[in-house]
């Protein structure tokens, strides 16, 4: 289980970065990737931290 970005939309703010619980999103070849190893798509809380930081909305389900 995995959230996914949106490479096309995302405007490299990179606040969601900082708020993932897993460390799980980082910056590869310039894009943001999520590892879909260590995304937990934030179980333990209330909604994915990602996705409620994200300004554009870039950040959905897998
Ligand atoms: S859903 Fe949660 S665990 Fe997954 S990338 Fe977003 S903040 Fe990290
Ligand atoms: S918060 Fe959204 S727009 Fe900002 S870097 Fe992350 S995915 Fe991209």
């Amino acid at each position: 289980m995995a959230v996914t970005i949106n490479v096309d939309e995302c405007t490299r703010c990179d606040d969601c970065i900082p708020v993932c619980p897993t460390k799980s999103i980082s910056v590869k070849k310039g894009n943001l990737v999520v590892n879909a190893d260590t995304c937990t798509e934030c179980e333990d809380h209330d909604s994915p931290k990602c996705m409620a930081v994200c300004p554009s909305g870039s950040i959905t389900y897998a």
